[in-house]
């Protein structure tokens, strides 16, 4: 039995390892040709009929790509062997790393040709802090929703094909799923980024580079331009690094409790139902958190919504997991 082949036929729903496998930049330096992407989608079409890894035989997979020539095809094939593009006997089954391939080439991800899309409309909904009308802006592969006074609410990277044939406001709720599953993932300990190991900390002061950049896009008169971080009047902040890819980003706490079960219930029982969309969240914007002691960190985020007759108040760690919480009246606070 040859490396990879297996003893009953097609992989059905195991792990496809690579036959022969290839480092990275060989990996990429193979894609180069219109021929070996084709048969890397006309595989992953196979893949998506079920998330199972499955393939096909040569010839299929030759007419599904739409080559005449067996000897030319065979010879792109094979160069695909050991990265994307996996034998087990007679059939050819896309790796993960190709069907990962597949779906970010769908998604656009790697395409410069197709025109920027660029997309920008009023939301349907208002500035959690000063009720003006929000509009959302995509352009460049970034989607920003912002309030006219209050500039950026939320800002998150989109392919195109999370933009295209959608209505804005589908667009921005996709972006606030992609922000939950950001959040829980780091979270978790794992960068959004790589995967590598990520740690949460808080209460954390941002780098003066990120505050910055963040004043500098802002678009505002110099003059009015704070790229101080003001402990009084900002949010407290917790910082996520991953010691792996050295990537770091700076979340306020109430974001990240923003989907704690005990926040889904109180907005539950006041009438709102969360459903990933931190826009809707009153409590997970502003400067909400106050740190009530530091050795051991102890962070308060209070939650209240409209006329509730009760907050819940939220007692964090220097991790953001929750410690403590309770309700209180809400003319307590
Ligand atoms: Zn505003
Ligand atoms: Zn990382």
């Amino acid at each position: 039995m040859r490396d990879g082949e297996r003893a009953g036929g097609g992989p059905a729903d195991e792990s496809v390892p690579p036959d022969e496998p290839v480092p990275p930049a060989d990996a990429f330096e193979l894609l180069g040709h219109e021929i070996r992407l084709a048969t890397i989608e006309a595989l992953a079409e196979e893949r998506r009929e079920s998330w199972l890894p499955q393939g096909l035989g040569f010839s299929e997979l030759r007419e599904a790509v739409g080559v005449r020539d067996t000897g030319k095809f065979n010879y792109h094939l094979d160069q695909l062997r050991g990265s994307f593009v996996n034998q087990f006997g007679e059939e050819y089954v896309l790796t993960n790393a190709g069907f990962e391939l597949a779906g970010a080439l769908r998604a656009g991800t790697f395409d410069q040709t197709d025109g920027d899309v660029e997309r920008h409309a009023e939301l349907d909904r208002t500035c959690p802090i000063c009720e003006a009308t929000l509009e959302a802006v995509y352009e460049h592969g970034y989607l920003r929703v912002r309030c006219p006074e209050h500039d950026r609410i939320l800002t998150t990277t989109l392919p195109p094909a999370a933009v295209r044939g959608r209505e804005m406001a589908t667009v921005v709720y996709l972006a606030n799923a992609r922000t939950r599953d950001q959040v829980e993932r780091v979270r978790a300990g794992g960068c959004p980024h790589c995967w590598g190991r990520s740690t949460v900390r808080a209460p954390a002061e941002p780098s003066e580079a990120y505050l910055r950049a963040l004043s500098d896009r802002s678009g505002r008169d110099t003059e009015e331009r704070e790229i101080e971080y003001d402990h009084e009047g900002d949010a407290v902040l917790a910082e996520c690094a991953c010691e792996d890819c050295g990537m770091t980003f700076w979340l306020p706490v109430s974001v990240c409790v923003a989907h704690h079960p005990a926040v889904v219930a109180y907005y539950h029982d006041n009438g709102i139902e969360m459903d990933g969309d931190y826009l809707d969240m009153e409590h997970a914007t502003g400067s909400n958190g106050t740190v009530v002691s530091e050795d051991p960190v102890r962070i308060e985020v209070e939650v209240l919504v409209g006329d509730a007759d009760e907050a819940l108040v939220l007692t964090l760690d220097e991790t953001t997991e929750v410690v403590e919480r309770e309700t209180v009246p809400a003319d307590s606070r």
